[in-house]
């Protein structure tokens, strides 16, 4: 039985409350901090009544201390477009600051330390599909870079720790992943087109749909994130589904799934909004025996109760 005791920054976040539960059914007792910035307490409705799980709101961008852990897992940070691009500063903080401080508490208490980065460190890519070799396409000034830039500075101070501390660190690079808990309104592809849909509302396809990204399914992902906390790698691993899709094919997914007959209107293209993204998951098969399970429509469909309670709010 592990009874080991984690920490988890931005827990009160899609992933991080789905990581919550995943250590807390591998036996972990856990801590979870978020500032609540785009977290949301009700992630954690279900874990009232747990005596091995707590909830503290603690900003991290200011030194803090839970007490002694044995595995931190650095998940705070706004992470769609919409909110990073609202809440830039505390993103370009919480990257550099707020990472500073996750990693202090790994190295002063010997804990295992696992960060969540990106795919967006490859930036507008011009390599596809991505693997972790690949340095990136990233504009540092535009309007995502404040994400970008933010993240790909926890990767260098994580692997920082690492080298000069001995930290015993990992690095997941995260590509687009969903389901049940996600924020109806963080504007989010997924989120964005189920709302429509579910209200009878023009699905808003930015530029020609063009665009590709890879959809991987909540559960998968945590799965891969559990594996590579136990392994002993230090450079980063892309944990995401394979399988692309353009954006104007997943509008059509959803119209099928929700039966809806709302309409697609064409809007804007924001800038800098990466082309094609699809990772190359050689790495995590290899090293971690994972690949993702859940495809398309079955993970819409398995978050569909959820964005229709949420809908309808
Ligand atoms: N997108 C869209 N309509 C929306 C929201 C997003 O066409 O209502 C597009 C967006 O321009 C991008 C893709 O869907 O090309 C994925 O956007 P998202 O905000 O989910 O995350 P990203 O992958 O860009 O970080």
């Amino acid at each position: 039985m592990n009874r080991q005791r984690a920490l988890v920054t931005g827990g009160a976040g899609f992933l991080g409350s789905h990581l919550c539960d995943a250590l807390l059914a591998d036996g972990y007792s856990v801590i979870a901090v978020d500032n609540l910035l785009t977290g949301n307490l009700s992630n954690f409705d279900h874990l009232r009544n747990d005596s091995r799980f707590e909830f503290q709101q603690i900003d991290i961008n200011q030194p803090f201390d839970c007490g002694a852990v044995d595995y931190v897992f650095h998940f705070a940070c706004p992470a769609s477009p919409v909110d990073y691009t609202v809440h830039g500063i505390a993103t370009l903080r919480v990257g550099s600051i707020g990472t500073f401080h996750a990693l202090d508490i790994a190295r002063k208490y010997g804990a295992k330390y696992f960060v969540s980065s990106t795919s967006e460190c490859y930036g507008d890519p011009l390599q596809h599909p991505q693997k972790e070799t690949y340095w990136g396409n990233v504009n540092p000034i535009g309007p995502r870079s404040v994400y970008d830039e933010s993240k790909r500075f926890t990767e260098a101070v994580t692997m920082a720790y690492h080298r000069y501390y001995k930290v015993d660190t990992r690095i997941v690079r995260i590509f687009n992943t969903y389901g049940p808990r996600m924020q109806l309104n963080d504007g989010r592809v997924i989120p964005n087109f189920m709302k429509q849909a579910l209200r009878g509302e023009d699905l808003t396809v930015y530029g020609d749909g063009g665009q590709t990204r890879s959809f991987c399914y909540v559960s998968d992902e945590i799965e891969g994130f559990l594996r590579l906390s136990k392994s002993a790698e230090h450079f980063p691993v892309n944990i995401g589904n394979p399988t692309e899709f353009t954006i104007l094919e997943c509008a059509k997914r959803v119209l099928a799934l929700t039966g809806s007959s709302s309409k697609i209107r064409y809007e804007a293209l924001p800038p800098d909004d990466p082309k094609l993204r699809c990772p190359d998951i050689t790495k995590a098969r290899t090293l971690l025996g994972w690949e993702p399970k859940t495809d398309l429509e079955t993970g819409l469909r398995l978050s569909l109760d959820y964005f229709r309670k949420a809908a309808q709010v």
